[in-house]
């Protein structure tokens, strides 16, 4: 495509409009505003398999992918299908029901986890092991990294990656100080530092949970054995680790980052892909552990709509799609977008480092490798500013910001590669500008 589509969207803003008059902000979550990118929000209409269409019927190829959740595309037919033939038979009850049973099974079966409960967030996800790991400890301080993102959960908020970084948030405010002191925050990558931690707070620390491989500062692997060194330095610490999967579960393998990294951690949080694109997430790990929660035991936990079986139904059809031959599809496929992407930013001069974690990638705009938040920041946010303009005017909707995955779908066809292929060049052109 050698056109371009005009800078303005009049139908994205005349919804935007009409939604920042009675919605903070005229989003339902931060990053879709646009603020890091600027311009208006693209109102998205309708998306079938890699393309997305918004309010002014521009089609785009989609790298967002509602963040990361639909690995087979849009409107695929079987969760289509799935989710119809729900709807048709109830669209909740509240008691027990057959599709929670299968994708519990489906859970079970692929991961560590030998007992699992379902949410309908990621961030509940997270917020239920946390209030676990605490029960069942009788502890009450937990360790997070500096850019992982756990959800918005109060006491996991601080230094956190995703829109907090995005905005380049201070600590949020609405957060009581009860809820910070018992958060201690550390740097991603480092050992030393986690075992300061646990001397300088002996007995005191409940939990460490962190993302099983970063992706909400852009994405940032864990060094080798970083996973495994923080497994141990839990245990020898009575102590639980939280491997937190809601991004890389059912995304990097069949078994999430723990089928290309395995380590004995306690507990795992998932959402996003497991529920197909409808709300649903899950904790789970050691039956031992899981089974302090009520009403098996005292540990309080619950959700009127949690296993919803719409939500259930999408994520069975989902997961059982998820195929090797789609794996080996979103793996090629990260691979030759990334290739593109360095070859196109190489050429125009523009600084960049390509960060993997199995198939999962993101570009930073800075010449440094990144292993931390701190690298991460490092990135010149301007250059993506304009990079990703550039993207979106040439038919490609990456995800507006610099912090975030670039993910794929196993939708993703040569068409759609053209695209991509034949937009980046103007991109980087566009980013070496702005550096100058
Ligand atoms: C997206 C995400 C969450 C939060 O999930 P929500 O469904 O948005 O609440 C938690 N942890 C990680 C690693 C995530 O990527």
């Amino acid at each position: 495509m050698t056109e371009t589509y005009p800078a303005d969207a009049p139908a994205s803003q005349a919804l935007f409009d009409r939604a920042r008059a009675i919605v903070p902000g005229g989003v339902n979550s931060p990053v879709r505003a646009f603020r890091a990118v600027g311009g208006t929000p693209r109102f998205m209409v309708r998306g079938t398999g890699c393309w997305l269409y918004d309010a002014d019927d521009r089609r785009y190829v989609d790298l967002v992918c509602s963040w990361g959740p639909l690995v087979l595309g849009h409107a695929h037919p079987a969760v289509v299908e799935a989710v119809t033939a729900a709807a048709a038979r109830g669209t909740s009850f509240g008691t027990p029901t057959p599709g929670e049973v299968d994708l519990a099974e489906e859970i079970v079966a692929r991961t560590p986890v030998e007992s699992v409960r379902l949410v309908n967030s990621g961030t509940e996800a997270t917020m239920s092991a946390i209030r676990l790991a605490r029960g069942y400890t009788g502890r009450t301080k937990v360790i997070k990294f500096a850019g992982c993102y756990h959800g918005h959960v109060d006491a996991l908020l601080a230094s956190a990656g995703s829109g907090v970084a995005t905005l380049g948030l201070p600590d949020t405010p609405g957060v009581t100080g009860a809820a910070a002191a018992d958060t201690i925050v550390l740097p991603y990558n480092d050992i030393a530092a986690v075992e300061r931690a646990f001397e300088s707070a002996p007995g005191q620390i409940a939990a460490i949970i962190t993302e099983a491989a970063a992706g909400n500062m852009g994405v940032v692997a864990p060094r080798d054995g970083f996973n495994a060194k923080l497994a141990d330095l839990a245990h020898r610490n009575g102590a639980l680790l939280i491997l937190d999967e809601v991004m890389t579960g059912f995304r990097v393998s069949r078994s999430g980052w723990a089928g290309l990294d395995p380590v004995d951690a306690d507990l795992y949080t998932f959402g996003k892909v497991m529920g197909g694109g409808l709300p649903a997430a899950a904790f789970g790990g050691r039956a031992e552990v899981m089974d302090r929660l009520a009403p098996a035991g005292p540990v309080y936990q619950a959700g009127t709509l949690s296993g919803n079986p719409l939500a259930c139904a999408a994520g069975i059809a989902t997961l059982r799609n998820c195929t090797d031959e789609v794996y080996d599809r979103l793996n090629t496929t990260a691979e030759v977008v990334s290739k593109l992407a360095s070859d196109a930013l190489s050429a125009a001069g523009v600084p960049h480092h390509v960060s993997y974690a199995g198939n999962m990638f993101s570009v930073f705009f800075t010449d440094r490798d990144v292993a931390s938040y701190a690298d991460a920041q490092t990135q010149n946010v301007d250059a993506f500013r304009a990079f990703f303009q550039e993207m979106l005017a040439r038919g490609v909707y990456l995800p507006p910001s610099a912090y975030e995955v670039w993910f794929v779908s196993a939708a993703i066809d040569d068409a759609a590669l053209e695209i991509i292929e034949s937009a980046l060049p103007y991109a980087a052109r566009a980013a070496a500008e702005v550096i100058g």
